[in-house]
């Protein structure tokens, strides 16, 4: 936990994130979001936008910072504020200072990197973060801030990760995902394994574009985790059908 932020510098900077060992060791890469609708279907993750998640075409969605530094703050809401801009989603993100009373409530004090999705932020108790960046200070370099504020942001409005949509297209080598996850500093159980990266989300449930490879809520996914071949990188940046979708989500 404590050099994670060095971790990830390691990882983009020497471009060995697709490899398995930066996958795993680093959480930055591995964030944690909860979903809605939480107990009854627990087990059972729903590109992809969960809808019972959704917001509202132009919704104001309230925000504020729990903690922090004042510089840092100033650069996520800068870079949230991308999904939002001029062709994105009608939806407007209203960061509020000198109050806490607001729906994302953002943290930097916990560990990793997480977010809840979408609406579910209304049944998180006031004043709990509902959402949070561990490893980002104000050395930070631009893009790894940009990478982990565009993709929680993502969560934030709603989407889940690119690996669970309905779409489906990824061939798991589910044999060399579960000994590498199983490990440290994952050390996920085969239930959370199972439940994290191979339970697609329901169609019905999620509306969805076919697998976005450049999406920013795909995992960086190394080819020894695939049966084909196949491979994704640490995405850093919206992709074009991420910007499309949202547009089309929220119009
Ligand atoms: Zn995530």
């Amino acid at each position: 936990m404590a050099d994670a932020s060095e971790n990830a510098g390691t990882a983009v900077d020497t471009g060995t994130a697709g490899t398995a060992a930066a996958a795993t060791r680093n959480e930055s890469e591995w964030c944690f979001a909860w979903h809605q609708p939480a107990p009854q279907t627990e087990g059972k993750t729903k590109a992809a936008l969960q809808k019972a998640a959704m917001w509202q075409p132009g919704d104001i969605i309230t925000v504020s910072f729990l903690d922090g530094d004042a510089g840092v703050q100033e650069r996520v809401r800068k870079v949230a504020e991308e999904w939002t801009g001029s062709r994105m989603a009608n939806l407007t993100l209203d960061f509020r200072k000198n109050t806490t009373d607001t729906l994302i409530r953002i943290s930097f004090n916990y560990a990793g990197s997480w977010s809840v999705i979408g609406t579910t932020c209304r049944q998180v108790p006031k004043g709990r973060p509902t959402m949070n960046f561990g490893w980002l200070r104000p050395g930070s370099g631009e893009a790894e801030l940009r990478r982990v504020v565009l993709h929680e942001f993502g969560h934030a409005l709603g989407l889940i990760h690119e690996h669970q949509s309905p779409a489906g297209g990824i061939q798991w080598n589910k044999e060399a995902v579960k000994r590498d996850l199983s490990g440290p500093p994952n050390n996920w159980p085969d239930d959370v394994i199972e439940h994290n990266m191979f339970e697609p989300a329901d169609a019905k449930e999620t509306n969805f574009t076919p697998l976005d490879r450049a999406s920013i809520m795909l995992y960086p996914i190394p080819a020894s985790w695939t049966i084909n071949g196949f491979s994704v990188g640490l995405n850093g940046e919206l992709s074009s059908t991420d910007k499309q979708f949202i547009r089309q989500q929220y119009q």
